[in-house]
Parts: C-alpha cells; structure tokens; sequence
C-alpha cells in the first residue's frame, strides 16, 4: 500500500462518534447503574456512586463490599447480596443477571455494585451484555481497581521511570492448567506483575515465575484488605514467596517486580 493511501483507508474503515454519558443524574425506573465500590475505603468512592447509591430503591452487591459503603446506600433501599456461589460460577452469574433484569422489569431504580472497577475482574461485561440483551436501560460507573488503589495505598509506585514502563495486570486463576499465558514471554515483558485473586495460590505462583526465568531476588509485595482499617502489607522475596513465608490472606493484591524497593511509607 503506498503511504498516500493510507488515509483514504483510515476514511473508510474510521468510526467517531461522541459518546457523552449521563453519570450522576437521577437513575430512571427500570434503569440499571452498575458502580464501581473502590477498594472498600468509602472515601475512595466515586461521588457518582455516592449520589446513586443514595437514591437506588436496590442495591444489588458483592461479597467484596464493606457495611461502611452499603449503608451509604438510601434507607428503604433492599440489599441483594449477589456473592458467587462455590463450585457453580456460571450458573451463578446468570442468576446474578436474571436478578437485574426482574428488577428492572419490576421498574426499580437498580445500583449493581461491584468491589473496585466493574470491568476488572468483575465480569461487568457478562452482565452489561445480558442487560443490552434484555433490553434493560443502563450506565456504568467505573471505580478505583484494587490494582492500582492497593500499591498506592502501601505507598509503592506501581509505575517508576527508573523501574518500569509497564504493567501487566492478571489473575491468580492463571495457574490453572487452562493458563492461556506464555509465562517466559510474560516476565519477559513485564518488569511489573500485578496479581489479583493470587492469595491462595502465591507459592505455586512463585514456582510457576522462577520456572519462566525471574529471579529468586525480585521483591514481592502482598496488599491484603487495602484501604481498609485492618490492611496489612507484608514483604519479601519470590524465592520466600515460594517457601510458603509470605502469608497471604483473601482479598490481596500481590505486586511483584522492583518497584516494591521503591516503596515511600505514608500514614
Ligand atoms: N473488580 C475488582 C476485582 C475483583 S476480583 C477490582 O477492580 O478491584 C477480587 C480480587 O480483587 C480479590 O481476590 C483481590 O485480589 C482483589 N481485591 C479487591 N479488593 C481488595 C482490597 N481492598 N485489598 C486487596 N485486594 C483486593
């Protein structure tokens, strides 16, 4: 293809539009906001999801979030607790998303709350894609992901220049058999690994990154209930993450690479 006729291209294949979204203002009847709940701190809260939660006649939620940020919700709002249950994660989101749809049919103003962002690891898009599906009106409010809001909270820089221009966010589900992660290509690329749902998992994870070639020297960095009165932040190396000493308790975040040297300890 010659250079002059890359634009007609780009032309014929482009799409723009402008997509402004309504945020705050009042959820309709039969309308769904699916919130992003932030770390559990109800500071880190979006002022969206304050104003909704405030005046939703349901609050549909997770497992992950806290009292300190349901009660926030209005006073005759009814609680649906929507956790998954073990051993049918399937079943159970389409439970979850049958729940919002009769909800919405029932023409109720409905905030779907999720720990951190809806999108990340949250399997928002499952339910977004069942609400268009059922025809069901909704809006999304993104929320502070545990990722970002735990390393921050332990005062480590999860991007550094001196460190890192990268980050590679993942799941400790990557362990499974199933992994579809090219594990040498990823420490290769990524200076900066961080781990959601990798408490349980922590030593056959380190096993699994010394094996693709990082060394038993990386620093790691386990975030377990961030922003959250009883967070607790415990340190050491992969080769000690494999030895089964760090302690990791659910939820954590665990943050492996050498920005945990760059560590700044705030209170
Ligand atoms: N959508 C969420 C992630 C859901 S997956 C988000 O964006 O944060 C659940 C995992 O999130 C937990 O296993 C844990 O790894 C992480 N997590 C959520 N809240 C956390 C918190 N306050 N502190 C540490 N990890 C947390």
């Amino acid at each position: 293809m010659s250079l002059n006729a890359a634009p007609f291209v780009l032309s014929m294949q482009g799409e723009k539009t402008v997509t402004r979204k309504k945020l705050s203002s009042p959820l309709e009847a039969g309308e769904v906001a699916l919130v992003g709940a932030g770390p559990g701190d109800p500071d880190l809260l979006t002022q969206a999801a304050v104003r909704l939660l405030a005046s939703c006649d349901v609050i549909v939620h997770d497992a992950l979030v806290p009292e300190a940020i349901l009660s926030l919700g209005a006073v005759d709002a009814k609680r649906v607790y929507a956790g998954k249950r073990g051993g049918r994660p399937s079943a159970a989101q389409q439970d979850i998303s049958d729940t919002l749809i009769q909800l919405a049919g029932e023409k109720k103003r409905i905030v779907r709350l999720k720990g951190g962002d809806p999108f990340v690891f949250g399997r928002g898009g499952e339910e977004t894609r069942a609400l268009v599906d059922a025809g069901v009106r909704f809006r999304v409010i993104p929320g502070i992901t545990s990722g970002v809001a735990a390393p921050a909270m332990a005062g480590i820089p999860v991007t550094d220049r001196t460190v890192n221009s990268s980050i590679a966010f993942l799941t400790g589900h990557e362990i499974s058999d199933e992994s579809r992660i090219d594990w040498s290509a990823l420490v290769a690329a990524f200076p900066v690994l961080v781990f959601y749902m990798a408490a349980k998992v922590l030593p056959e994870l380190a096993e699994r990154l010394l094996n693709a070639g990082l060394s038993a020297d990386v620093p790691v960095a386990v975030i377990h209930n961030a922003s959250l009165p009883d967070e607790t932040l415990e340190t050491g190396s992969l080769q000690q993450a494999k030895d089964g000493c760090l302690e990791a308790i659910s939820p954590s975040i665990v943050i492996i690479g050498e920005v945990v040297n760059e560590r700044t300890p705030w209170k």
